[in-house]
């Protein structure tokens, strides 16, 4: 049954196109750009399927199985604008053959909407650079499913092989914004002619290179863990037009660290300190370092903050970064390198914790379908992010449903049983319970 919707001055506006219709929108109009690798006209549409997929994420359903349920609803139609649903086998089929990298561009497409919508004004950190942080994370272990692209571990003692999928994510971010803005993550696995497992550190050049290919004049700070802050990473940062706030540990960095001792008793580091509560803050920096021994040309200005609480308790961060520190820019800094921990929380935890079911199986296949899933998820959680940020309906009906699993949950159930026009139909009937006022039926007593 279709619901009437309320009166349009009742429903929170927002900007048109960062709506969820307008997203759902155009990531159907460049899903139909991806060329069909079937190469001939089939039933069900290589976009139809990757929509589905979406849709699958969108709705966060459990199994391929629970949305294959949905394969007659007339909501994928209006909403999603799929015409044909594939069952869960043709879905794994069509999808499998897709290669991951052409999913890229409809990441830098909600990308643009944003940045058309100055929606990403307020994620400008420094010098109007915006933050951006990367990490790696695992979202598929096995001992016997897997496919070609799988990450192949070796155990030493037994000879035992584990199989692995692991992607590097790429999420702008700000430390006053709750919200993240992911760009197109780089799966870490094995590459073509190689047998050599790839690693992080791989992933990263090859992104890096990607986002500098998409987005040439956007001003980037890249924000990474210790395992970053080596002389041919920070030379490639350089080359890509990036700056960096890269975490820096003592055993790592020897000579580095000797160097600030040095200037410690020298008297040359500049130091800030103040109470919060009983705790005692304490940032100290030094610009222009040496990164180490065998890099004595390659220059890096150090900053530390440390917490140190009544009881002897001691807290330290240490980065390295090519942004000069001043007294007056240090503290921000520090917020800027602290905030790295929201690719954490905010995205690797939301995808696994809040609904996502990141690390769910959803079908393997044998060449990509594994990593054409995670992609479409992130897609999804990237679609939900702009919502949070933009959409004032959204973020009234979170505000009501209490949580984002609540939230889903309602979504879902709304979907299955009745019949909207729009994703902003659905939304303002979740936000004003319209669902309650349906008539009662007159009961045949007779
Ligand atoms: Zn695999």
């Amino acid at each position: 049954m279709i619901l009437p919707p309320p009166p349009e001055e009742r429903v929170p506006q927002g900007r048109k196109h960062l709506s969820a219709d307008a997203l759902l929108e155009l990531l159907r109009r460049r899903f139909e750009k991806i060329p069909d690798h079937r190469g001939r006209k089939c039933p069900i549409s290589l976009a139809d399927a990757l929509m589905s997929a979406f849709a699958m994420f969108f709705l966060k359903d459990p199994s391929l199985l629970a949305f294959e349920e949905r394969r007659n609803d007339e909501n994928l139609r209006n909403l999603f604008r799929i015409a044909h649903v594939p069952s869960d086998t043709q879905m794994r089929e069509i999808l499998d053959p897709v290669e991951p990298r052409q999913l890229r561009p409809l990441f830098d497409a909600v990308f643009r909407q944003l940045q058309r919508g100055k929606a990403l004004e307020p994620f400008v950190f420094h010098q109007g650079c915006y933050l951006l942080s990367l990490d790696g994370t695992g979202y598929f272990s096995s001992s016997s499913i897997h496919c070609d692209s799988c990450l192949e571990k070796v155990n030493k003692q037994t000879g035992e092989i584990t199989y692995q999928h692991q992607m590097l994510a790429a999420v702008l971010m700000h430390p006053d914004c709750r919200e993240v803005v992911p760009l197109a993550p780089e799966p870490i696995e094995k590459q073509d002619g190689s047998e050599k497992n790839d690693c992080e550190r791989n992933a990263a050049k090859r992104l890096l290179r990607q986002i500098r290919r998409e987005h040439p004049h956007l001003k980037l700070i890249v924000v990474e863990d210790g395992l970053a802050s080596n002389a041919p990473h920070i030379r490639e940062l350089q080359n890509q037009n990036m700056r960096f706030i890269l975490g820096a540990k003592p055993g790592d960095h020897p000579f580095l660290f000797d160097q600030v001792l040095a200037a410690f008793e020298a008297d040359r580091v500049t130091t800030i300190c103040w109470t919060e509560g009983e705790v005692l803050c304490e940032i100290s920096f030094l610009n222009g370092v040496p990164l180490n021994e065998s890099n004595q040309d390659l220059l890096v200005n150090w900053l530390q903050y440390g917490e140190y609480g009544p009881n002897g308790e001691e807290r330290k961060w240490t980065w390295v970064t090519d942004l000069e520190i001043s007294r007056q820019n240090a503290r921000w800094l520090v917020r800027g390198g602290r905030c790295r921990w929201k690719i954490e929380n905010e995205t690797f935890n939301t995808l696994k914790n809040q609904g996502y079911h990141f690390e769910h199986n959803y079908g393997h296949g044998e060449k990509n379908l594994s990593v054409v899933f995670a992609m479409l998820m992130m897609l999804a959680f990237l679609v939900d992010q702009v919502q949070q940020l933009c959409c004032p309906l959204f973020q009234a009906v979170w505000k009501k449903e209490g949580s984002k699993r609540a939230l889903w949950e309602s979504l879902r159930s709304h979907f299955r049983h009745f019949t909207f026009q729009s994703m902003r139909h659905l939304q303002q009937v979740m936000l004003y319970d319209l669902a309650k006022n349906i008539p009662a039926p007159t009961l045949d007593t007779r």
